[in-house]
This record gives structure tokens, C-alpha cells and sequence, in this order.
């Protein structure tokens, strides 16, 4: 196995990275920017180096900086976690040729699944079923542009090829409006993702988003981790994830996980890996593929009692993967809760200084959270300074434990989204289950506590 390895992101993924590495016996270096020098998980990783100031672009997103502190301090593979670089091809490809392992999928692999036009085209061809939409990025002629709206049909959502992060997408009602919106997200995406290609979708109006976790060694084996549903989003944005998906019988689950590990194998996947589809009527559509560890992870975790993060870490090494599909056992319910440094209503960020900090125990609760009393968030990054996960045998239990959970919980001197979660775990529709991807913006746009300010 390796003995060191380099943890080249920050916060409670840096941690929870670093979690992993200690019970193997694997010794971390933690790269950190300035902002971060005082952090409890950078002063306990074995190693540390400063690799520049707050700002991610000169520290987190450096690959030379980062490429430098593994050569000084011998590491021998880096682990990216999520966001920052972690789907970088070039980066991986760098990693990889200045003789790091790069604990992830291969750079080709990353540039397929990068490039949505290519990811979809590539799931097509496997057998994964794709929304319907334009044959690959829509051409420049406008009258190829408004045949292909009319033959997939109104509502149509136009997507960059490059985009993430629930940006450079628009969606279109009318033909009126439809060459202006290609035009305009055109040029987002040139400026955004510095690839101006766009393609159409269909535009599913009640969806789900239900993703299935895979892992995929290098020796062509590869198995499905069960599904996850993170459909309460704001702004596109994941707030609260479960695993399993209410209400979704198992046959489907099972019909769509084996076609995602076929695809693993036929594309020559390697690491962990997400393919995200939206659920409607009984029906799976693929979005996209994350190449990466996803936040959400630990719902999966709870559910198989399976390491995602040591298992990438085995993947990378070059082990075989170490369970068959006959061996995965879903078990019980896991919920996850976001817990971001922010206004619960406004969503405006509240970084800042904490000065208490309590957090939940008892049966089936787990926190991952880099944060303490005494903690400073930074201004400069993300505004998730945890996650709040529970578990219970059943749904209701995982439920109930999980408001239990939040309200034994005390941030203060900054503002966290927890009350919005309490809200939420005591919601009808939610408790219900099977709630769609727009639940949660009209839930809140019918917020009393928002109503007021209107
Ligand atoms: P990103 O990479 O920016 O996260 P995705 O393709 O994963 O982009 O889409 C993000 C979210 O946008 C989805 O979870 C869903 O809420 C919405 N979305 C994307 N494509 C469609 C579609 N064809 N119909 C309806 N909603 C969509």
C-alpha cells in the first residue's frame, strides 16, 4: 500500500481524506493556503506545506504549487477530493507524469466524462439511457437549431457542453425565445467554461435527480453502490441527499446500476464515480458523470457499511476491487443534511469566527466537519463547513434521529442554514418522500419568514 499520501483540498473533505488514510496505516501531507494555516486538521496530518495565499486560484487550483509539495515532501499519490481540481484532466495527466499516482480516474476518462456532448455520446453508445435531445453540441445554422426544438419538443433546456455547477443552462418555453436563449448561453459558456458548444435537451418538468455511485478497478471489474436521492436542491445546488431513493422499486434500481457498471467496464472506468439521472415516470435519464468523490457520499457509506474514499485509495493502488456485486448489502436508511455558513433564508454567506460549537451524537448520527469552537471560516471558499448524516433501520427512523440530531446542535457566532433543516425535517411532503428537483424553491418561496420580507 502507499505510505504517504497528499491531500490536495481543504475542509471536511480534507479531513474526512485524512480519516481514511490513518486507519490504513497511510501517513498525509496536507497542502493548505493561508487562510487555513490554523486548521485542527492541518496541525494533526503528519505533514504540512503552505502552498499560497487565500485566494484558490494561487494555492488550491495551483498545480505546480501542489506538484512541488508532493516532490518535497515524497508522497507518492494525491488525492484530489472534490471540487478545486479534482476534474482536472490536466491535471491528472500532470500528476501522473511527474510520477504521482493520481487517485482518481485516468485523464482520458475525465476529459470524456468533462465534456457533456462527449459524456452523453459515450453513455449512449453503453447503453445508458440519455435524455432525449440534440444529436451532439447544435450547429451554428438556425435552421437546424429550431427543427431540432421542434422535433424534442417545448420545454427545451439548452446546456453547455463545459458547464457544472448548475451553470450555463436556460431553459425555453417558446420558439420566439429559442435562437436568442442558444445565442446567449453561447456566449456564458465561452466566458464561463472557455467552451462556447451547447446542446439541447428535452426540459423534464417534475423530475427527481437520483444518481448511482460506481466503483471500477483497472482490472475491468466494476459494481454499483445502490442510489442516492439529492432532489431538494436550491439553485441547482444539493442540500439534502438520502440513500435509498423513497419509493423506487428495487428492480428498477438494480436494472439501471448494472448498466452503469457495464458502462464502467466498457469505457476502462477506474476510481469511484457518480452517474447522475433525473427520474421521471418510472424512467431514468443521464445527466452527467462525476469523476470524483461526491460530497454526498456518506449517505452510500451508511447504507453498505463500504469506505468509499479507502476503497479509490485500494482502486489507485492498483488492487482489485475487493467485494462482488452478490457481496453489496443494502441496509437501513442514511440521510445528510448540508450544514453551510450562511443566512437559512437569504443564503447570504456568514463566514466568521465560531464561537460555539456543539454537535450531535448518539445511534446513527455522524459528523464530518472540519469545523470546532474557535474556528475561523474563511471568506474565500465554499460556504459548507459540514454535513450532519443519520442513520435509522427505516426512513422514519433515519427522520426522527436526524431531527433529534439538529436540535442538539448549537452553532454560534456565525449563521448556519440548521434552522432551515429543521424546517425541512418536519416538512409533509418531504417526510413523505418523493419529493421532485423544484420541491424545495417553491417550499421556499411560500416561507412565511421569507413572505415577511417581500
Ligand atoms: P451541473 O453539471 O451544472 O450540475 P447537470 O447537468 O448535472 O449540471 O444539471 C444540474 C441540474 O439541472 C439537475 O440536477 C436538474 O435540476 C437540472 N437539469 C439539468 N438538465 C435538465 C433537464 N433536461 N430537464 C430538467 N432539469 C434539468
Amino acid at each position: 500500500m502507499f505510505e504517504k499520501i497528499l491531500i490536495a483540498n481543504r475542509g471536511e473533505i480534507a479531513l474526512r481524506i485524512q480519516r481514511a488514510c490513518r486507519e490504513m496505516g497511510i501517513r498525509t501531507v496536507v497542502v493548505h493556503s493561508e487562510a487555513d494555516r490554523e486548521a485542527k486538521y492541518v496541525k494533526l496530518a503528519d505533514e504540512s506545506v503552505c502552498i499560497g495565499p487565500a485566494a484558490s486560484n494561487l494555492s488550491y487550483l495551483s498545480m505546480p504549487a501542489i506538484i512541488s509539495a508532493a516532490e518535497v515532501t515524497d508522497a507518492q499519490a494525491i488525492h484530489p477530493g472534490y471540487g478545486f481540481l479534482s476534474e482536472n484532466a490536466d491535471f491528472a495527466e500532470r500528476v501522473e507524469q511527474s510520477g504521482f499516482v493520481f487517485i482518481g480516474p485516468r485523464a482520458e476518462s475525465i476529459r470524456l466524462m468533462g465534456d457533456k456532448v462527449s459524456a452523453k455520446h459515450a453513455m449512449i453508445k453503453a447503453g445508458v439511457p440519455c435524455v432525449p435531445g440534440s444529436e451532439g453540441a447544435l450547429p451554428d445554422d438556425p435552421k437546424v437549431i429550431v427543427q431540432t426544438a421542434r422535433k424534442v419538443g417545448y420545454p427545451v433546456i439548452i446546456k453547455a457542453a463545459g458547464g457544472g455547477g448548475g451553470r450555463g443552462m436556460r431553459v425555453v418555453h417558446t420558439e420566439a425565445a429559442l435562437l436568442n436563449a442558444v445565442t446567449m448561453t453561447k456566449a456564458e459558456a465561452g466566458a464561463a467554461f472557455g467552451n462556447p458548444e451547447v446542446y439541447m435537451e428535452k426540459f423534464l418538468e417534475n423530475p427527481r435527480h437520483v444518481e448511482i455511485q460506481i466503483l471500477s478497478d483497472q482490472h475491468g471489474s466494476a459494481v454499483w453502490l445502490g442510489e442516492r436521492d439529492c432532489s431538494m436542491q436550491r439553485r441547482h445546488q444539493k442540500v439534502i441527499e438520502e440513500a435509498p431513493a423513497p419509493g423506487i422499486p428495487r428492480k428498477v434500481i438494480e436494472k439501471i446500476g448494472t448498466r452503469c457498471a457495464d458502462a464502467c467496464k466498457k469505457i476502462g472506468y477506474r476510481g469511484a464515480g457518480t452517474f447522475e439521472f433525473l427520474y421521471e415516470n418510472g424512467e431514468f435519464y443521464f445527466i452527467e458523470m462525476n469523476t470524483r468523490v461526491q460530497v454526498e457520499h456518506p449517505v452510500t457509506e451508511m447504507i453498505t457499511g463500504i469506505d468509499i474514499v479507502q476503497e479509490q485509495i485500494h482502486i489507485a493502488f492498483g488492487d482489485k476491487l475487493r467485494m462482488r456485486q452478490t457481496d453489496i448489502e443494502f441496509r437501513g436508511h442514511a440521510v445528510e443534511c448540508r450544514i453551510n455558513a450562511e443566512d437559512p433564508f437569504k443564503f447570504t454567506p456568514s463566514p466568521g469566527r465560531i464561537v460555539t460549537w456543539h454537535t450531535p451524537g448518539g445511534p446513527g448520527i455522524r459528523v464530518d466537519s472540519h469545523a470546532y469552537a474557535g474556528y475561523f471560516v474563511p471568506p474565500n471558499y465554499d460556504s459548507m463547513i459540514g454535513k450532519v448524516i443519520a442513520y435509522g433501520a427505516t426512513r422514519e427512523q433515519a427522520i426522527r434521529r436526524m431531527q433529534i440530531a439538529l436540535s442538539e446542535m448549537v452553532v454560534e457566532g456565525i449563521q448556519t442554514n440548521i434552522p432551515l433543516h429543521r424546517e425541512l425535517m418536519v416538512d409533509a411532503r418531504f417526510i413523505e418522500g418523493g419529493t421532485n428537483i423544484h420541491y424545495l424553491e417553491h417550499k421556499l418561496a411560500d416561507m412565511p419568514v421569507l413572505k415577511k420580507e417581500k
